[in-house]
């Protein structure tokens, strides 16, 4: 099996690296070297050079404002970014590009497409994700929010929970239910929100951190036009799915970059603390070395189905439920090569928690702490370990669908419409 690029990309390697000598100061490290507020800074600015520069939502036709490059110029891009440590994108592109904008791509309409999409790059519309909600998260299907039709507007009662970045945003895609009386899955719609209006209340939730990071958001007589529908009024699980797909799947191709780099730090931690021939630690060490190259086979064969024009499946669970399982180990791991001192964590903290810590950042034990603690967020959002598993078990082996509490119609709850 030959896993070299093909020479064109190679070709287009040198294009990427060239802009990114062109763009990025001389000393340039990686984001993780700069503050979080630098960070933060930085990433508003390097957005606007990545739009001026055709690096913005490449993957996106030039239609609707994207790059219309190939799968292949996509995933050298997101390598070399992956490598120097600068991100693809700004702080809301993996709502409004990733997932609303590709899902809009695979399923929205041409008055969708062509609203949104430039809305999307310009900046002007921060979306978020209105799926979960107290009583429906992995059991998503039973989810209660109502949307209910009046004249030419759709008015939406209900609440949504763990909304993250809620309070930045001005948009949200909501799942509503829309026919309660069918079958739980086929009564839901996808709707597209407009959170700037009386009836949308935002309320962040506080974390044992101290940050506020997700929110709940309350509709009371929220409403949206009849034409906000994505895919077909009562068909919104397909298009959820779709968009899940593309969220499970994010960075498949290049997670073993970020994985790599990460290892090696805690390479040079145990090295720094004696700790490199400590027999338990080796061995852990050497495990988490072999799940870094599996990472990478994972990542090629994403690569290979993404240029092939395949669309993320059931098979984007597998990538997902590997790395974040090895997440939780190898940050397991890094609080064990630091012993007592993961109890007292001093030094630079981590600017991203739930995957490695950002490219440059310092081998700080406030870091390791960090993103050890969020590393467990990693195997719940997006479909919970066990979620996933369900999903490998019968929709890629074909075992016997497991009994479910989940099926049939849809039950409300007690004080909930
Ligand atoms: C960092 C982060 C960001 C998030 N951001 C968003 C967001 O922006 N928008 C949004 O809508 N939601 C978001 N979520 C919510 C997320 O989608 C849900 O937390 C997730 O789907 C699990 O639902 P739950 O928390 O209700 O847990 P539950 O569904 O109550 O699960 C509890 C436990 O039971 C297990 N379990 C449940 N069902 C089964 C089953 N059938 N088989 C085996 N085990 C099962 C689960 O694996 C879990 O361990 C986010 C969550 C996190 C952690």
């Amino acid at each position: 099996m030959d896993f070299s690029y093909p020479r064109e990309a190679d070709d287009y390697r040198q294009k990427v690296r060239a802009f990114l000598a062109a763009n990025l100061p001389k000393d340039w490290k990686g984001i993780g070297a700069l503050s979080r507020d630098d960070a933060f800074e930085f990433t508003n600015k390097w957005r606007n050079t990545l739009r001026d520069n055709g690096f913005l939502a490449v993957n996106w036709p030039k239609e609707y404002g994207g790059q219309g490059l190939t799968s292949m110029e996509a995933v050298v891009i997101a390598e070399e970014f992956a490598r120097v440590g600068v991100p693809v994108g700004g702080h809301n592109d993996g709502f409004g590009i990733g997932m609303l904008g590709n899902t809009l791509l695979a399923v929205g309409t041409e008055e969708q497409k062509k609203h949104y999409l430039p809305r999307v790059l310009s900046g002007e519309d921060l979306w978020c994700q209105g799926y979960s909600e107290p009583n429906a998260g992995s059991d998503l299907g039973n989810l209660g929010c109502r949307a209910v039709l009046d004249g030419d507007e759709w008015v939406i009662n209900g609440q949504k929970i763990w909304t993250t970045a809620g309070h930045l945003a001005n948009h949200i895609f909501v799942l509503a239910r829309t026919a309660p009386d069918e079958v739980k899955h086929r009564g839901i719609t996808f709707l597209l929100v407009d959170m700037q209006q009386p009836g949308v209340e935002v309320r962040p939730i506080r974390m044992m951190s101290g940050e506020s990071e997700f929110c709940e958001v309350f509709f009371t007589d929220a409403r949206c036009p009849k034409g906000n529908v994505v895919g077909e009024v009562h068909g919104g699980w397909m298009v959820a799915m779709t968009l899940l797909g593309n969220e499970r799947g994010a960075g498949a191709a290049v997670n073993a970059i970020a994985f790599r780099a990460e290892l090696d730090k805690l390479n040079r931690l145990a090295k720094e603390r004696g700790l490199s021939d400590d027999p338990q630690i080796r061995q852990r060490l050497v495990k988490a070395h072999t799940k870094v190259e599996v990472m990478r086979f994972l990542g090629y064969r994403a690569l290979t189905a993404f240029m092939n024009g395949k669309k993320p499946g059931p098979d984007a669970s597998i990538g997902k439920l590997f790395w974040s399982e090895y997440h939780k180990e190898v940050t397991e791991l890094a609080v064990d090569v630091l012993g007592a001192d993961a109890l007292t964590p001093s030094g630079t903290p981590a600017q991203t928690y739930i995957r490695p810590d950002a490219v440059g950042s310092p081998n700080s034990s406030a870091s390791w702490v960090d993103v050890f603690m969020n590393a467990r967020a990693g195997t719940i959002y997006a479909g919970s370990s066990q979620v996933q598993r369900g999903i490998v078990g019968e929709q890629i082996l074909g075992l016997p669908k497991e009994p479910r509490a989940d099926a049939g119609p849809w039950k409300s709850i007690p004080g909930h419409a």
